[in-house]
This record gives C-alpha cells, sequence and structure tokens, in this order.
C-alpha cells in the first residue's frame, strides 16, 4: 500500500512511522510511506498556508489554493479515497479500517488551526474521517490512528498471521471484546490462572474464551451485542448472565 500524508507538522510522523510494526511493514515492501509538508505547496515568500475566516471569528483556516495544489501534486487517481482527518468525518470503526485496508493507495489531509476551507472538501476530498467524538489540535494524530489501525489489517504486516482476526471487534470474534489473558508467573500477588487454561483441553479452553469474550462485552460495551453473530450457545448463555444479574 502507497500512503501519502500532507501536514503542516510532518516531522511527527518520524518517530512512529519509524517504529514496530510501521517499520516492519516498510522494511517488508509492504508500505510506501511518505509525509508532505503543506507549506512547500506555498507560492508567497512567506510560505502561508492558512489565512483569517471571512465574516470574522477566531482562528484560522487553511488556504484552498495552497492545499487543493498539494493534493493535485500527489495526482490522486479515481479510485484512490483522498481522506480528510476531521472531527466531521465518518467514525473510524474495524470495518472502516478493513475496507481501507483494501485499497492500493491513500492520501490523508491533516488539518490544523479551525479546519480547511471548504472548497477544498467539494473539490479535491472524497471522504472524511474521525477517530472519535473530540477534536484535537491537528489531523497528524489521527492520521497516525487511521494508518495503525489499517495497516494490521494487511496481509504479512503483522508476525502472527491472522491474530488480528481473534482481536477485539474482529470478525474472528463476531463483533465481540476479547477476553483475558493469562501469562507466567501461575500465580502473583495471590491471584492464580483459571484452571481451564491449563488443562490442556483445547475444546474446553476454546469454550472458556467465548464466554469471556460475551462476559466482557455484555459488561463493557453491552451496545455490540446488538450486531455481534451470536450462536444459540451464545445467546443461553448471555441469557443465564441477564437473569443471574436480575435484570
Ligand atoms: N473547527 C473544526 C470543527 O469544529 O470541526 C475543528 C478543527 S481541529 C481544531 C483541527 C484539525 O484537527 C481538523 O481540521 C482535523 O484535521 C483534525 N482533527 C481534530 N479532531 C479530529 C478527530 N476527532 N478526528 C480526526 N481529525 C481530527
Amino acid at each position: 500500500m502507497k500512503i501519502d500524508v500532507l501536514a503542516l507538522f510532518p516531522n511527527m510522523f518520524e518517530a512512529v512511522m519509524s517504529q514496530s510494526m510501521m517499520w516492519k511493514a516498510r522494511d517488508r515492501g509492504l508500505l510506501d510511506f511518505h509525509a508532505h509538508d503543506i507549506r512547500d505547496y506555498a507560492v508567497d515568500k512567506h510560505r502561508t498556508v492558512d489565512d483569517s475566516p471571512y465574516g470574522g471569528g477566531g482562528g484560522m483556516i487553511l488556504k484552498p489554493d495552497v492545499l487543493v495544489r498539494a493534493i493535485e501534486a500527489l495526482k490522486p487517481d479515481d479510485r484512490s479515497p483522498v481522506i480528510l482527518m476531521s472531527p466531521q468525518g465518518r467514525l473510524l470503526t474495524h470495518s472502516v479500517s478493513v475496507e481501507l485496508s483494501q485499497h492500493a493507495r491513500l492520501i490523508l489531509v491533516c488539518g490544523r488551526y479551525e479546519g480547511v476551507d471548504e472548497r477544498v472538501r467539494e473539490l479535491a476530498i472524497n471522504d472524511e474521517i474521525s477517530i472519535g467524538d473530540y477534536v484535537l489540535t491537528g489531523g497528524e494524530l489521527a492520521a497516525m490512528v487511521l494508518i495503525d489501525a489499517v495497516l494490521r489489517q494487511i496481509p504479512g504486516v503483522l508476525g502472527a498471521e491472522g491474530a488480528q482476526n481473534r482481536d477485539s471487534h474482529a470478525d474472528g470474534l463476531g463483533g465481540l471484546l476479547e477476553g483475558p489473558h493469562y501469562t507466567r508467573p501461575a500465580e502473583f500477588r495471590g491471584l492464580g490462572v483459571p484452571a481451564v487454561l491449563t488443562s490442556g483441553h483445547h475444546a474446553e479452553v476454546d469454550r472458556w474464551r467465548r464466554r469471556q469474550a460475551l462476559k466482557r462485552t455484555w459488561r463493557m460495551r453491552p451496545d455490540l451485542l446488538a450486531g455481534a453473530e451470536l450462536s444459540d450457545d451464545d445467546m443461553a448463555f448471555l441469557a443465564g448472565l441477564i437473569e443471574e444479574a436480575g435484570d
């Protein structure tokens, strides 16, 4: 996958994109990443990228001429998403990250200050993504979150193939949250490990894990149960939990 980012602070990407999974993806030739400085597309001697808003009010707006020139210089083709990072966009979820991972190229545009001139959206943006219902100072961190979530869906990026399919929200878990994990030591500060995990009965371990996932989802994010893939056995287990709680 090729990812181009347009940002006013492209150096923010250096640390994140040169470590861990991001670096491995680049090293294995699975990711071709470039962070471009929007300021390089300003034409005046002060390299101006923003201006005050028409109609007054505080804050500065990223100029449409500079930003559209920057996007066009990356030569987006008709099939590539040109995504504005924005608190007004569609929410980044597991299914959105899977959808985006199927593209050969992404262009991510990071706003700053009060945001971008509306004509940038109209002329050069074809998708808008938010990483949550809160406002960040700039789109750079949001773009890094999106890149991480998308990259781990690309085959070959994560070491253990298919491991991401057993994570919370993934299809392998039918949209549930993952249950608890344990590792050595077997006892820590008086707390042990569930006996089933050391029993060697794989079918029992799988059943326990499924039930823990159901329990955790019901406790932490009951809203997810409405869209989860649930078997008759799952439904019966959940009904038991609800009855136990006296709901
Ligand atoms: N005035 C804008 C509004 O009310 O919608 C917010 C501008 S915000 C301070 C500056 C930039 O940060 C945005 O243009 C966007 O690129 C980025 N940003 C802020 N919150 C974000 C979020 N939740 N998801 C993605 N990008 C975000």
